[in-house]
């Protein structure tokens, strides 16, 4: 059994889900007794390719154009589906990230193929692959079969484990997939990369505010917190519909979903549609002044307190113990 690993690249930098999506293929090839084999996509990224050797890639299969600098959506399917059947693999792993979930239901329809989308583990169960994926918002997970021959499964960012072992190479082979005008019928043409803090789909920490803020005006403490520890600033619905932050920061079911090693929510309820998006965090801290708010059941750690006080006290005491 042969499996494909899409390695996601920007601007010739691997994502950290690069990684994860690698490793997990590869450690399923092992224990179906096949082979896995990763796909890079962009421009002059054969360089960059042997870095998988050191998460379990043997053989790393680069395509290059200068005009897939940028991500293109049609040029990008056409060369993960053209790799598929040339290497006949039976699965293919994307990540759940923005790109892979543009990408996954194209190469699948181009394979015919079915989607288990923003799976948080892959197993194996009698020779077959496993997803399991979130339902009804978080609540439940269920564990799905792809029936169709060629199966894809995307992979939620940062639940998977992307440990790095030393002196391992990768065989890096480029292919070619002949590319006209067409394939680009969809054409970025320039990239803004948005300055200071990261984005919550790829911070390892997110302090996110809710109403309990009060207003626009208060954001500064959850932004101060944020700073000190290198996290993404994040938001409820509520915050955003209200204008007091950008539509980028929603976490939730509307919003983006996330999985950081730490999620601080700061007057956040915890209603069920903003716990969709964040629920699979490893650790949840929550401020709320009402010891009977929802989120309170998913936190690991809750501060029963106004976040007025206790914010500035935690940047305070962080910042000593972090010496910042
Ligand atoms: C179809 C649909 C999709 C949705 N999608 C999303 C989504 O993607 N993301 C999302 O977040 N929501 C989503 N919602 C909205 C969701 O149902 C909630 O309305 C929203 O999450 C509430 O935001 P909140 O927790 O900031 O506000 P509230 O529910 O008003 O909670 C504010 C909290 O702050 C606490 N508080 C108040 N003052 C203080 C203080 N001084 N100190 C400490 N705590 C304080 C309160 O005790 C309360 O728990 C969706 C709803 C629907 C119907």
């Amino acid at each position: 059994m042969k499996l494909l690993a899409f390695a996601e690249q920007r601007e010739g930098k691997f994502k950290k889900s690069a990684y994860e999506v690698t490793q997990a293929a590869g450690k399923l090839a092992e224990q179906l007794g096949g082979e896995a084999v990763t796909v890079v996509v962009g421009n002059t990224v054969s360089a960059i390719a042997p870095e998988l050797g050191a998460y379990g890639a043997k053989r790393v299969i680069v395509v290059q154009d200068p005009r897939l600098q940028y991500y293109s959506t049609t040029a990008y399917a056409k060369i993960v589906a053209e790799i598929a059947k040339k290497e006949s693999v039976t699965a293919l792993f994307l990540p759940a990230s923005q790109m892979g979930k543009d990408l996954a239901p194209r190469v699948a329809a181009k394979l015919d193929a079915g989607v288990a989308a923003d799976c948080v583990a892959l197993n194996v169960e009698q020779g077959e692959i496993t997803g399991v994926r979130p339902v009804y918002a978080g609540k439940a997970n269920i564990t799905v079969k792809v029936t169709s021959p060629v199966k894809i499964f995307t992979l939620r960012p940062n639940v998977f484990t992307a440990s790095a072992s030393n002196g391992a190479t990768a065989n890096v082979e480029q292919a070619a997939v002949e590319l006209t005008d067409a394939d680009f019928s969809a054409k970025v043409t320039g990239v803004k990369i948005a300055e200071g803090r990261p984005d919550v789909t790829e911070a390892s920490i997110i302090v996110s505010g809710g109403r309990g803020m009060k207003g626009p005006e208060h954001f500064h403490l959850v932004e101060e917190l944020a700073d000190v520890l290198g996290a993404a600033v994040g938001a409820s619905r509520a915050v955003v519909d209200a204008g007091w932050r950008p539509h980028d920061e929603q976490v939730g079911q509307t919003g983006k979903t996330v999985s950081p090693t730490l999620y601080i929510a700061c007057g956040i309820s915890g209603a069920v549609q903003h716990l969709a998006g964040m629920s699979s965090s490893k650790y949840i801290v929550a401020v709320n002044k009402d010891k009977d708010a929802p989120i309170f059941q998913v936190a690991d750690y809750g501060v029963v307190g106004d976040v007025f006080e206790i914010l500035p006290a935690l940047t305070e005491e962080l910042k000593k113990k972090l010496h910042k």
